[in-house]
């Protein structure tokens, strides 16, 4: 008994030295112990899904999760479980504004209600157009003092709390590297990118000597995300479509083979492939081998509360 037991644990310790030297470890075991991490809060798209939340991504610095990529739904519940604490996140950084990547947004700032955050809030996303609102409309559509959802959660955007949700749109229009906002240890930079009609950013999230890229929902067209991403530790890409994709689906995301152009073309060290959806799951070994023919560099399909380590 006891001897089965020591060999189960040294299994377990050569399979985790295993993870961790292929740069990504079990459900945010090492987020919160590394000097930076990337944990995945939503592997998933906007289905139904058993095991998978929508977009949501925590970048964590020396123990604590930072910054925030996307509330798509169910994240927040992968929030609870991450160990990660709200009161630490300085920034939310919207890519979008479809619901699988922003419908937890209210849930996240009523479940603050129950701790002590005392800091202000910063919320970036894009602009908005006739599809979609800026960020600032999102916002004020869901606790707005009139005609909002939640006005009884208004009181964060008017100051009248403990603390104040500060809320900014960036610019869609330019095709360059937007800087948002530059202290010491850490820089936010985005860019436009193509998701069909919709407004939509890429970001970067630059901290303790690390930079991470967020590609978003995108097909390539703008052909920006190369740019942002250029010599980045970890690109984080958005695997929703297959190669054969086209119609609707393509102008909206990019193949496999886009993924790994970019990523080759921008010099990323590693690859993760997240968003991941039922017209891609179940074909990882013929995504691989078109992102392959591209890019050599290691590449990792996401899954929820995954860590990597960039
Ligand atoms: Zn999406």
């Amino acid at each position: 008994m006891k001897i089965g037991r020591k060999i189960a644990k040294a299994a377990c310790y050569a399979a985790i030295l295993f993870l961790l030297a292929a740069g990504q470890v079990p459900a945010g075991e090492q987020c919160s112990q590394a000097a930076v991490g990337v944990q995945v809060l939503g592997s998933g798209g906007p289905e139904f899904y058993t095991d998978r939340a929508s977009s949501g991504y925590l970048v964590w610095q020396d123990g604590k999760a930072v910054v925030m990529v996307d509330a798509g739904s169910g994240s927040k519940f992968r929030f609870g479980q991450s160990g990660a604490d709200f009161n630490t996140i300085n920034y939310i950084l919207f890519s979008h504004f479809h619901v699988d990547h922003s419908a937890d947004f209210p849930g996240y700032i009523k479940s603050a209600f129950f701790s002590d955050r005392d800091r202000d809030l910063a919320v970036y996303g894009p602009e908005g157009n006739q599809f979609l609102p800026p960020a600032s409309g999102f916002v004020k559509a869901l606790i707005g003092a009139e005609a909002s959802a939640f006005p009884y959660l208004n009181r964060y955007l008017s100051g009248g709390d403990d603390y104040r949700i500060y809320v900014n749109d960036i610019n869609i229009d330019k095709r360059d590297v937007i800087n948002v906002l530059k202290f010491e240890d850490i820089k936010l930079s985005a860019i436009a990118v193509h998701h069909g009609p919709l407004p939509a950013l890429a970001w970067r999230v630059d901290i303790a000597g690390k930079s991470i890229v967020f590609s978003g929902d995108m097909n390539g067209g703008y052909h920006t995300l190369e740019r942002l991403a250029k010599g980045a530790d970890l690109l984080v890409a958005h695997n929703a479509v297959s190669e054969q994709a086209t119609g609707v689906a393509r102008n909206l995301h990019m193949p496999p083979s886009v993924i790994g152009d970019i990523a080759q073309q921008a010099g990323v060290k590693k690859l993760v492939l997240s968003h991941r959806m039922y017209r891609t799951l179940g074909i990882e070994q013929q995504t691989l081998s078109i992102i392959r023919k591209r890019f050599d560099k290691p590449v990792s399909f996401a899954n929820d509360l995954d860590c990597f380590i960039p």
